[in-house]
């Protein structure tokens, strides 16, 4: 039998890539998205919460009944619930109150507590959706906290399999890898590995309007005062995460809500790929970067696509949202057009 799963688990990783044809035609290089909402949770938070708990079982930290416990965007979450469901634990969650009620309803749908923190909050607030996670965790016997965010075994997740495939799926001809830092577990343990294997890989890391990473990889220095609230969830940070290689980042790029916006919603419209906010993301980052950096056909480029477009519906994918938002100057298409809604009475 081939393809056969002894349970959900089986399918995650050995995601495919797929060639952008119609977004980055201006550029001349090849460029493949990695697509990782082909896990089984729809992201590559699937693989850490695999690898993060399977090693804390060996080390003796889990056994049936105990409680894992996390703060996540949402994408984690998923994950951590559905290995809990498969492995017999029960979750805890943390999420910031820029999660929208769908992905609680996933959540919840998926058998895990969740408690809704306030996003506007500085890190070491108490109400903080990390402090949560820490005094749940704290307070909860035979509770294990997953500390994506400062766990190294986040990097080694991505190490151990995001690299590997991306270094195989190219024959090893890949020459840039953009990916969108949160943690920064998926770009800097692919980046370890590739690296290892061709030092003249460009490591182009993803940073959102609103976040410290940039500064702190260009200057070494954490810039409070660029701290502001802002719509992408899971991209950039009010903290310098752990699990975040600043070494091997050659380059950060940063994005806005607004432009990032409009390439998710062009990147369904033309490839057909219905991906999260961090896949528009990550596409506006290697337009900007290619405005400064110049290509050529034998260039090779990986786009690492964080999650699926079904959890942005009533976001980045609603007219309602982007109004709200003053994203109505569409560059690619009037959108207002594209998503008429035609009412039969
Ligand atoms: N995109 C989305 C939608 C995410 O949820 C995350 C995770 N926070 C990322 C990108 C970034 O991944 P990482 O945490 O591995 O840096």
């Amino acid at each position: 039998m081939t393809n056969v799963h002894d349970n959900i688990l089986g399918l995650i990783g050995n995601t495919p890539m797929v060639k952008l044809n119609q977004v980055t035609k201006n550029i001349p290089a090849t460029v493949y998205a990695k697509l990782e909402s082909s896990n089984p949770g729809h992201s590559t938070k699937d693989r850490i919460a695999l690898h993060i708990i399977e090693a804390a079982e060996r080390q003796g930290l889990l056994k049936p009944g105990s409680t894992i416990v996390e703060t996540t965007s949402g994408n984690t979450g998923f994950s951590l619930a559905m290995v809990s469901i498969i492995k017999g634990y029960k979750c805890i969650l943390s999420v910031s109150d820029k999660t929208k009620p769908e992905k609680i309803a996933y959540l919840k749908a998926l058998g895990a507590i969740v408690y809704v923190c306030p996003a506007s909050v500085a890190a070491d607030d108490p109400r903080s959706y990390y402090e949560v996670a820490k005094k749940i965790a704290a307070e909860t016997p035979n509770s294990f906290y997953i500390n994506q965010y400062f766990n190294e075994l986040n990097i080694d997740a991505h190490y151990q399999t995001t690299g590997p495939e991306i270094w195989e799926q190219t024959d090893g001809k890949i020459t840039h890898l953009f990916g969108c830092t949160g943690t920064g577990g998926t770009l800097s343990g692919s980046a370890k590995y590739l690296k290892e294997q061709n030092p003249n890989i460009k490591i182009i890391g993803v940073d959102a309007d609103g976040s410290i990473l940039k500064t702190f990889h260009d200057t070494g220095k954490i810039d409070k005062s660029e701290i502001h609230s802002y719509q992408i969830e899971g991209l950039g940070k009010n903290l310098i995460p752990g699990a975040l290689l600043f070494d091997k980042v050659d380059e950060f790029v940063r994005v806005n809500d607004e432009m990032s916006a409009y390439k998710t919603r062009e990147i369904a419209l033309k490839e057909a790929i219905m991906g999260g906010y961090t896949t528009g993301a990550v596409v506006q980052a290697l337009m900007q970067y290619s405005k400064n950096n110049s290509f050529t056909e034998k260039d090779l480029i990986v786009l690492i696509f964080p999650d699926h477009g079904s959890r942005y519906i009533s976001k980045v994918y609603s007219d309602d949202w982007m109004a709200k938002q003053g994203f109505s100057n569409n560059c690619v298409h009037n959108y207002k057009e594209v998503f008429k809604t035609e009412f039969i009475k």
